[in-house]
């Protein structure tokens, strides 16, 4: 591809990455107290976006303070749900007005396709705030009738009221800077919390263009704060003493540590981690919509999403012709820097992340799988950008790393099955449970199949299917706590009951 098509970077763009990046807090834009700061890099060619702050401990610490004061002492308390609604609304739609800017940010920062940042990573944003600008006036508690049979002829009113968690902390990954942000931000603020949100050291860009947006929207100053930078600033708020709530979306090793960290203030904690999602085809699914289907589960955003349909599992009969069918699809799709009009995909995030996807296909090809499709880094002009082949592999044995260990990267493995019960116990062997999709047009197999899985979300004829109304979450080792609809509330509330004895 020529890069004389790519689509010209806005000037709005260009003038945001000049300027000198700022964390968030108090509503003041800061330098982080050491004063060092990071590369943000584009990984379709690795070269310098510009540098972020590299936000510590201490940073956290200020945050948290800034926090905690907006929580308690400041005018959010006093905030109505219908003005906490007017704000989100507000949100969504200043973000609107800047779509094309975000869009770019996300792609120059991520690598992805300029008309997937639009449409995916904006547009559902967008969406988003506006789904729980709606859901602020309808957080309510009950009434219950109570009995209390050692007090007989007494009256009593028992109410419920559901309260904000306080002061949330919030980690989150790189595969979709803007969205994860926002899954995080909407539920919270909502409720009436108040946050310190960690994004990704390797994405920080559409996090830092959001933070000139709150005060904007009309939130106060402390009640959303921003700190970039890397692990440790991520440790730091997982372990913060005075933080009531941490909320992690990344890996399943890293989530393990932050359960860690939170139990020196016994703080609540939601994880949503990893998948190794199955996509299960029976013989009498129509064809090519499940070929282009299930390449789409993995190679949608260079298969970097923590549902990707990585593991294909089809009946025997039909094996042979949808595997190849898929591996056609794998061959012909266009690869290329974000920012060209044509790109189908785009480079991985990062040279580490590159490598750490080439060394699984590596450890696939030594272990005897049969490489259908890619297997390689793109040379030429693709090897200054992080680039991998949409990969396809057959004859893998159920133990090899490629089938248990989630890649995160545009690598599909294909296995052929006989009958229903055992492609629900092949589907079940991981330690995730994240997300499944079944292809066929026999009701009766789509719900036991749907029952049998051990997975936080199943499609039937589709994947990839995400709505700010519907609850998205894991099973076993893919995490506990849900994210969107109402029921991300559960996680962002706490339940006080208030017991009255009537005089
Ligand atoms: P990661 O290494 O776990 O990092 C996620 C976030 O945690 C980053 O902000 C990271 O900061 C921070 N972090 C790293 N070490 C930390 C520590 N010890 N304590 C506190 N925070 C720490 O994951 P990633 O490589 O960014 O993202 C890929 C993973 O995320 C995949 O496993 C994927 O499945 C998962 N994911 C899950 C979902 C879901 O909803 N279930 C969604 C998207 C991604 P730095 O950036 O500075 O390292
Ligand atoms: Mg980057």
């Amino acid at each position: 591809m020529s890069s004389v098509a790519i689509v010209e970077t806005l000037s709005e763009v260009q003038k945001f990455l000049d300027s000198p990046q700022k964390l968030l807090i108090n509503g003041q834009r800061v330098d982080s107290c050491s004063g060092e700061t990071f590369e943000a890099y584009d990984p379709s060619n690795n070269s310098v976006l510009c540098k972020v702050p590299k936000g510590n401990a201490e940073d956290i610490d200020q945050a948290v303070k800034a926090a905690r004061q907006a929580f308690e002492k400041g005018p959010w308390q006093k905030v109505t749900p219908s003005e906490r609604g007017k704000m989100l609304w507000k949100l969504a739609d200043l973000i609107e007005q800047h779509t094309e800017e975000f869009a770019q940010l996300e792609t120059l920062d991520n690598g992805k396709p300029l008309a997937i940042a639009r449409v995916a990573d904006v547009a559902l944003t967008v969406d988003h705030f506006r789904y729980y600008a709606g859901l602020t006036t309808k957080i309510h508690g009950e009434t219950i009738p109570i009995s209390v049979p050692y007090a007989p002829g007494a009256q009593f009113l028992d109410y419920t009221v559901r309260e904000p968690m306080g002061v949330v902390g919030q980690i989150i990954p790189w595969n979709f800077p803007l969205l994860m942000a926002t899954w995080k931000l909407g539920v919270a603020l909502a409720a009436g919390n108040c946050v310190v949100l960690k994004p990704a050291e390797q994405t920080p860009l559409s996090a830092l263009r959001l933070a000139n947006l709150f005060a904007e929207a009309g939130f106060p100053d402390g009640v959303v704060n921003i700190v970039t930078g890397y692990p440790e600033a991520g440790a730091a708020l997982a372990a913060h003493m005075d933080v009531d709530k941490v909320a992690f979306t990344g890996s399943t090793e890293v989530g393990h540590e932050i359960v860690k960290a939170s139990a020196g203030n016994l703080k609540r904690v939601t994880v949503e981690l990893g998948g190794k999602s199955p996509s299960i085809v029976f013989k009498d699914a129509d064809l090519e919509l499940t070929a282009e289907g299930v390449a789409n589960a993995i190679f949608f955003n260079q298969g970097q999403c923590c549902v990707a349909g990585s593991r294909l599992i089809v009946h025997n009969s039909v094996y042979d012709e949808l595997v190849e069918r898929v591996a056609d699809k794998a061959k012909s799709i266009k690869v290329g820097p974000g920012m060209h009009p044509d790109t189908e995909m785009g480079p991985l995030v990062s040279r580490e992340q590159q490598n750490r996807v080439m060394n699984f296909i590596g450890s696939g090809k030594e272990q005897g799988a049969k490489v259908l499709a890619g297997g390689e880094a793109p040379g030429g002009e693709f090897e200054s950008g992080c680039y991998v082949s949409p990969t396809v592999f057959s004859n893998i044995e159920q133990d090899m790393a490629i089938v248990q260990e989630e890649i995160f990267g545009p690598v599909l493995v294909a296995s052929a099955f006989d009958d229903l019960d055992e492609v629900i116990e092949r589907g079940n062997d991981t330690i995730y449970g994240l997300g499944a999709s079944v292809w066929t047009r026999d009701i009766n197999k789509a719900h036991r199949v749907a029952a049998g899985l051990k997975s936080g979300t199943v499609w039937v004829n589709c994947h990839n299917i995400f709505d700010a109304a519907a609850p998205f979450g894991g099973y076993k080792q893919s995490g506990y706590g849900r994210e969107m609809g109402i029921h991300a509330l559960e996680s962002y509330t706490q339940v006080k009951n208030v017991i009255v004895q009537l005089g």
